[in-house]
Order: structure tokens, then sequence, then C-alpha cells
């Protein structure tokens, strides 16, 4: 008997409570189901990963924001390989995969442990493709720059699935689908890049002016924000027949293909939130998405009174 007919069973045998009432009650239970979220993150700069700025700060307020998670996967933009790979060593090393930056950036150390049996796992989860398993790799700083600031303890595992670069866009996400079931065993997927990521174009110059986006990074913004609130998943897929914008704020897709494993992920109950919002130099943006259940606090038997689940009932209302 699984807990929807027991609950049924309950009901029916002390006559509490209505067919209507049970099913609140059961969606209440459902979405006590500990899912993980999911999140794409626009990185940005490497120097996020040291500075307090409206990013990183929302970075680490989601990291107590969060339900603490088992382990963390990350799918960065760095990390672009010929076949499909998940690091599977116990220690990681932090890889500064940049230059021209202050000493601080490269003195950074995010010692967080691996877990080899979670990679081992993921090899068995997918059937449509294999995945290897790697022992060279790390964390480079689409991953650090980001969880750093979440868990600065380091005291989570940390797992990096590379990105097959010879695929199509469709592989990356239905390979994504088959993943889907780590968020249900308390594993943090993020996907880390930037959806419109034009580094010839920065304006270095305005680096340091307030949310600038040239007028095509701002049409595709908005037209990747309005597909994802959409659950278009098809035509961010298809993304350049979106808009003649498209090449502009993709020239190359490795930043964008992130994005498409958390749409992937994605399942019908999730909420799907926007945040760090944001234009940086005319070229780039900052928009990143959580996808995540929403969380219902289950009430005191106190609220409940003796004739049903009225509390219960406005308490979904007003949900
Ligand atoms: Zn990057």
């Amino acid at each position: 008997m699984d807990r929807k007919q027991f609950i049924k069973l309950i009901a029916g045998a002390t006559g509490m409570i209505t067919l209507g009432s049970f099913n609140q009650l059961s969606d209440i239970l459902d979405e006590q189901d500990n899912t993980m979220p999911v999140l794409f993150v626009g990185h940005g700069s490497p120097m996020n990963a040291i500075e307090d700025n409206e990013f990183s700060r929302r970075w680490h307020a989601m990291g107590s924001e969060i339900t603490r998670p088992k382990a963390v996967l990350c799918i960065s933009a760095h990390w672009l390989t010929n076949g499909t790979f998940v690091t599977a060593m116990d220690k990681p090393q932090t890889i500064h995969d940049f230059g021209g930056f202050p000493k601080a950036l490269f003195d950074v150390q995010y010692p967080a442990p691996g877990d080899s049996k979670l990679a081992s796992e993921m090899v068995g989860m997918v059937k449509k493709t294999s995945v290897g398993l790697n022992h060279d790799w790390g964390l480079d700083h689409g991953t650090w720059s980001i969880v750093k600031h979440m868990y600065p303890s380091a005291d989570i595992p940390v797992l990096q699935m590379s990105i097959d670069y010879n695929q199509p866009m469709q592989y990356h996400y239905e390979l994504a689908k088959e993943l889907a079931a780590l968020r249900k065993k308390g594993v943090l997927i993020i996907g880390s890049g930037n959806m419109v990521h034009n580094l010839g174009m920065v304006a270095w110059d305005k680096f340091n002016v307030d949310n600038y986006g040239f007028d095509w990074a701002i049409e595709m913004n908005s037209l990747f924000k309005q597909n994802i609130l959409d659950h278009n998943h098809q035509a961010l897929i298809d993304y350049t027949k979106l808009s003649k914008s498209a090449t502009l704020a993709i020239p190359t897709p490795d930043h964008y293909i992130p994005l498409i494993y958390t749409l992937g992920l994605q399942d019908s109950k999730d909420e799907t939130t926007l945040f760090n919002d944001k234009y940086v130099a005319g070229s780039l943006n900052m928009t990143s998405v959580s996808f995540a259940h929403k969380k219902i606090v289950a009430p005191e038997p106190s609220q409940m009174d003796s004739t049903g689940m009225d509390s219960l009932k406005k308490q979904g209302q007003e949900g």
C-alpha cells in the first residue's frame, strides 16, 4: 500500500476528511519530497569568486536558503571534452583556468572532497550514451567561483560533469533528463555559464557601470527569460531561430549549454525563479534561474479542526 492509499483508508475509516481535503493533505505530504532544486548560474568574471558584490552575495544567501545537499554536481562551461565525463577523484584539485588576474585569485583553494561512489552511480544511470570516469580534471573556476560562496566550508562533495562539445544541443537536453533522479538523492545540480556571453564585444570601460547591456543583449536576455518562464524548451534548444541577435549573444555555445542541462532536469512541480538578472559590460548577462519545488510546511496538528481540515484548505488557497 502506498502513502496515498494509506491516507485514504484512514480518512475513510474515521470519516474525518472529505475527498477534497484528502487530496490537499496528500499534495502537502507529496511536497515534502526533499527534491533538490536545479540552478543555472551566470558566473561572469572570475573576480566574482573573491569579490563581495551583489552576485556573490546572492550565491552566498542561496547556500543557506537551499536544503544542505549531500553533493553538488556542476556542469561548467569551462570543461569541454570529446565524450562526456564525470570527475571521480577523492580530492579534486582547484583549477585556475584563466590568465591576467590578481594573485589573490590564483591563491584561492577550494578543497571540497569528491565522491567516487556517486560518480559511478551516475555512469550507471545513463543509458542513451556512455559517461566516463575522469581522474585528471578537478574543479574549474566555473564551479568553485560559485560554490565557494555557497558553501565556504568546502565540506560538501563536489563533482563536475564535462560538456561533450561535439554533440548537438538535443544531446545535452536528453542526457540531463537521465540524471533527474539525482535530485531526489540530495544532489544539487548547477549549470554554470552565461546566457549572453560575447567576450569579443565586451565594453571594458563600462565594466563598473551598473546593468549596462547592448540592445541585442537586452533583446536576447528577454527572449531567453520569456521562453524559460513559458517552459518553451525546444525554442531554447533551437536558440539560433529566436532572433538574428542570437549569434551575437552566443558566438560559441560553451557558456549556453549549461542552461540546456538545467532545462532537461526541470520537472512539472518546479517553480521557476530568476535571479541576478543583470547585464555586465554590454555583452554579458548574469541572469540565473532556480527550478525548485515549492516548500510547503506541514501544519501542526493543532491547526487542524475536528470536523475537517479548514485551516489546511485556507493554507492551500493562500499558497
Ligand atoms: Zn566563464
